[in-house]
């Protein structure tokens, strides 16, 4: 089976209110559509959303670029025989770019999947689970704008929250904690996110503070590339540290654990390049008994059920993970979306992501690039 063509295309989907995070504010889905097909007529989706600026350096115009300008080229014409083969394939063309690679992998293993009569979770060796449990998350809000929101998350099934802090304003950031813990009990889990926002100081009193809140455990709170510091936080011993924006590689994960920074992994499907980079990460964590967790705040229900696959995929695994974007959107790229009903995630019953594309909706939110390439 070889690769005929590979399309992208801009899109943009309206969310029900902004996304606020320490290192930048969601408006919109804002993502990268990919369709790559085969000459026996089987089209393979994925779906990148544009990260905020303080997260990734990528968005959709690099990644609309990266693909259309340097991958395609390359695949077209590719025996679609080996996955590993042509992620090498892509490195050599141009390194980086995990956010545009990650689409082209979700489109491959789509393919696979369809041919195969297996789900993606099947290709990659499972699935070990067929749902799994969800974060309910909030942004960055006043103490008592959280409280009702975490309060709304729980009564529709949620047990456990994620509230964002890593603001300049380190006395509402707890206070924030504070007001969600009591609104939602001590029988909830918490997990708490600064998205890198805290230097040294700000982190060490945040960390202190969050130790009497029984929080499951705090994400990224300094620069992701303050290992030492990470590794410092860790040391209180006060709540466990999560390293998120610290990890994109394989070799990041391997040397983290190694040097004691961090108790938890995270993983994003975008942020480590698609499905050979996060098994690879998610050996390391099971080799080392480092806990992980799948999955990301806003996202369509093409890119969540292709994450979804990844985290049902593998035993080591957190069974609580993340992919609760399309709780966000307005609207979706399918009529079908993923079904997050009662903070549990159902895995598509369908081959492949599992997700069928709308050409209504593409149409519609289409707001860059050409379609040219018809789904079959
Ligand atoms: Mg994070």
């Amino acid at each position: 089976m070889k690769i005929t063509a590979v399309d992208a295309l801009k899109v943009r989907v309206p969310i029900k209110g902004d996304y606020r995070m320490a290192k930048g504010v969601h408006k919109a889905l804002d993502s990268v559509l990919v369709r790559v097909v085969t000459d026996e007529g089987i089209v393979g989706v994925g779906d990148i959303h544009q990260g905020v600026a303080g997260y990734t350096s990528e968005t959709v115009d690099t990644i609309f670029s990266i693909i259309k300008g340097a991958y395609a080229p390359v695949l077209v014409g590719q025996e679609l025989d080996s996955p590993e083969r042509l992620h090498r394939l892509l490195t050599e063309e141009r390194m980086g770019n995990p956010f545009a690679r990650s689409g082209i992998e979700m489109a491959i293993f789509d393919i696979l999947g369809k041919q195969a009569g297996l789900s993606v979770a099947g290709l990659l060796g499972g699935p070990v689970r067929k749902s799994i449990l969800l974060s309910g998350g909030i942004g960055i809000e006043t103490p008592e704008v959280a409280a009702k929101k975490v309060t709304d998350i729980v009564e529709a099934g949620y047990r456990t929250i994620k509230v964002k802090i890593g603001t300049d304003d380190v006395t509402q950031d707890i206070a924030r904690v504070r007001a969600c813990r009591k609104a939602v009990g001590d029988d909830i889990a918490i997990r708490i996110d600064a998205n890198a926002g805290y230097n040294m100081t700000d982190a060490l009193i945040v960390v202190k503070a969050l130790g009497e809140l029984n929080i499951e455990h705090i994400e990224q709170p300094v620069a992701g590339e303050d290992w030492e510091g990470m590794a410092r936080l860790r040391a209180l011993g006060a709540v466990p540290i999560m390293a998120d924006e610290s990890i994109v590689t394989p070799s990041d994960a391997y040397r983290l654990v190694h040097m004691g920074a961090c108790d938890v992994i995270k993983i994003k499907i975008t942020k480590v390049g698609g499905y050979i980079n996060a098994r690879k990460i998610i050996d390391v964590c099971e080799s080392s008994g480092t806990e992980l967790v799948i999955g990301q705040g806003l996202c369509s229900s093409i890119e969540a059920a292709a994450e979804a696959q990844l985290a049902c995929a593998f035993s080591h695994v957190c069974s609580v993970a993340e992919m609760v974007g399309p709780a966000k959107l307005r609207d979706d790229l399918t009529d079908s979306p993923i079904s997050l009903e009662g903070g549990q995630l159902s895995l598509p019953e369908g081959n492949g992501i599992g997700i069928d594309l709308s050409e209504e909706k593409l149409a519609q939110y289409t707001v860059g690039g050409e379609i040219t390439v018809p789904a079959s």
